[in-house]
């Protein structure tokens, strides 16, 4: 390449870097927390407790569930190594940081940097496998639409059953074991509720919404990766969290600790999902996908400026949110519960 070449190929890699701001810590440790709580309290006596027990040695699962988040601390040191970069900064990540701990988060993280279809720019695969972006037009999560991969939320969860079932994850993913299956299927199952993890809007430059599945679609411009591209407004006027973090981040009395009878007796009422046990986590998406478009109704868009649209929220949001998380976090629980009997009757 000559000097131009290059300098045109850098431009192109940093304004891919730039527009595909890598998604938040889900649920933020708490909210998954919760999700794992709920699914020990709803197995607690069954042959399912009995099994989890057996691979997670003396973890539970609401302290699994922030695993797969944790080993997002995996970062490159050098050429060939790789290492666990952050020690100490997440309490819910403590458990893990023995030196056989880091060795594991840095297995997974080593046999899952390169094994997906990435474009120039995307991040890391297993940072992919927490998310999908459905557009918010469409009535149901379905492989092939703008936004799916196959090695997105929906195969991310789908496969990490299937390794407990039969001790082999499809590709592309390459999970080793049943015991890292269950570390991030109860992760997993706590995204797929997020409705943010999910639906997505598309906008275009002038914050009007697209349907990239329509529309004439420029990923570049009108992705909004998950809401982390899109910064709300507060009363005042002044630039609050991205609209992802807000939903990402679980009030306190929706804590982990804050789970009571009253709250249990909803989740043991969740229906079971129908069908083959394999098609469960494609129906978790389509109604994550239901509350996505709830959290996207009545927010108006400013145009797009430096890579990021502004959005002024409606009265009452804050309430609605708390509303929408507590039936998702209960969802998420209950059917965390749900598959781990249906693995083991
Ligand atoms: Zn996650």
């Amino acid at each position: 390449m000559n000097l131009a070449q290059r300098l045109a190929a850098l431009a192109l890699l940093a304004a891919a870097l730039a527009f595909h701001a890598p998604h938040a810590r889900a649920w933020g440790g708490d909210g998954h927390q919760t999700v794992g709580a709920i699914a020990d309290q709803l197995l607690a006596g069954s042959r399912a407790a009995d099994e989890v027990k057996r691979l997670l040695g003396g973890l539970s699962l609401r302290d699994a569930a922030t695993w797969a988040d944790c080993a997002k601390g995996v970062e490159r040191d050098g050429d060939y190594g790789w290492r666990y970069a952050t020690e100490g900064r997440y309490r819910d990540c403590r458990i893990f940081e023995s030196d056989a701990g880091e060795r594991a988060m840095v297995d997974f993280v080593r046999r899952n940097e390169d094994n997906c279809r990435r474009e120039p720019g995307d991040e890391i695969c297993h940072k992919g496998y927490h998310y999908t972006d459905v557009a918010l037009q469409r009535r149901a999560w379905a492989l092939g639409r703008v936004g799916t991969r196959e090695s997105d939320i929906v195969g991310a969860t789908t496969a990490a059953i299937r390794m407990l079932r039969s001790g082999f994850a499809p590709p592309p993913f390459r999970f080793e074991s049943r015991r890292e299956a269950l570390l991030l299927l109860a992760h997993y199952v706590g995204d797929i509720h997020q409705p943010l993890h999910v639906g997505a809007v598309y906008l275009d430059d002038a914050g009007q919404r697209v349907d990239p599945d329509n529309d004439v679609y420029d990923r570049r411009r009108m992705e909004t990766t998950g809401g982390n591209a899109i910064r709300s407004l507060r009363a005042d006027g002044r630039e609050g969290a991205s609209l992802h973090a807000l939903w990402d981040d679980v009030p306190a009395a929706l804590g982990p600790d804050r789970i009571d009878a009253r709250w249990l007796a909803s989740a043991r009422r969740v229906a079971q999902s129908d069908g083959p046990i394999d098609d469960w986590p494609a129906q978790w998406a389509t109604q994550s996908l239901s509350q996505a478009r709830r959290a996207y109704r009545d927010i108006d868009f400013s145009p797009r400026e430096g890579g990021h649209w502004d959005a002024r929220l409606p009265g009452g949001y804050k309430d609605m949110k708390t509303d929408i998380q507590k039936t998702q976090l209960t969802l998420a629980g209950a059917r965390l519960a749900q598959v781990l009997r249906a693995i083991w009757p």
